[in-house]
């Protein structure tokens, strides 16, 4: 298995390179369309060629490259059904395995910072978007986000992986790469709580920063970064 992990300085989001070593089928998840340069001139460095691209979820606060990716490589553009974007080939469903060669990529619907979140699960490599970060979650407070499907989605589903599985989210603002599920369990302190009123408690008073452009980026996003 061939795995890369490019950030994007200016939102700070985490873009997934994973490839098949055998057979030389690549995915991305969550593309930044600034750096769809970069990634193109990182697959002919790696002599691969790129069949699929996922968005864990519409973002806000950055414009996708799956469009991008998929008019120059001929991709199939993938994201979860719950997405409000048309333009998306293929929607999957909660537990719905995508094939890359020999490798599986397992989808899982983790609603709550926005309603069309999943994260994707391949072996002990978890890609949890912005529902799980590493000593934090997603925020709720816009896109239909809920706190209670957050925590549902936090500690019914992405905790109950094993311990050892390791977590790449889909930002961190602390220079922080890879963490893992066992890690934050422990110490990340947005779930060191006693129980789910809690932890709608802390979501609902981070009183954070609308993001810039987020109109124009949602807007652009839903027809995967085309305009
Ligand atoms: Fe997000």
């Amino acid at each position: 298995m061939i795995f890369k992990q490019v950030f994007d300085q200016k939102s700070s989001t985490y873009t997934y390179l994973i490839a098949s070593s055998t057979g030389r089928e690549a995915l991305i998840i969550d593309p930044v369309l600034e750096n769809v340069e970069d990634y193109i001139k990182l697959l002919s460095e790696l002599d691969l060629r790129l069949v699929k691209v996922i968005d864990t979820h519409i973002h806000a606060d950055h414009v996708t490259g799956a469009g991008k990716l998929r008019d120059k490589t001929k991709c199939v553009t993938i994201m979860g059904d719950h997405t409000p974007a048309d333009a998306v080939e293929i929607k999957v469903k909660d537990e719905e395995v995508i094939k890359l060669d020999e490798l599986n990529i397992r989808a899982l619907y983790t609603p709550g910072h926005t309603s069309d979140s999943f994260s994707f699960l391949m072996d002990n490599y978890l890609f949890s978007g912005d529902t799980l970060l590493i000593n934090g979650t997603g925020r709720t407070d816009f896109q239909n986000g809920n706190a209670k499907d957050s925590y549902d989605s936090i500690f019914h589903k992405l905790l109950k992986l094993p311990s050892e599985t390791l977590l790449y989210p889909g930002h961190d603002y602390n220079g922080k790469m890879v963490s893992s599920i066992g890690k934050e369990k422990k110490f990340n302190p947005r779930l060191q709580i006693n129980d789910v009123d809690e932890y709608i408690e802390i979501m609902n008073n981070l009183n954070l920063k609308t993001p810039d452009q987020i109109d124009f980026n949602i807007a652009s996003n839903l027809k995967l970064g085309s305009i």
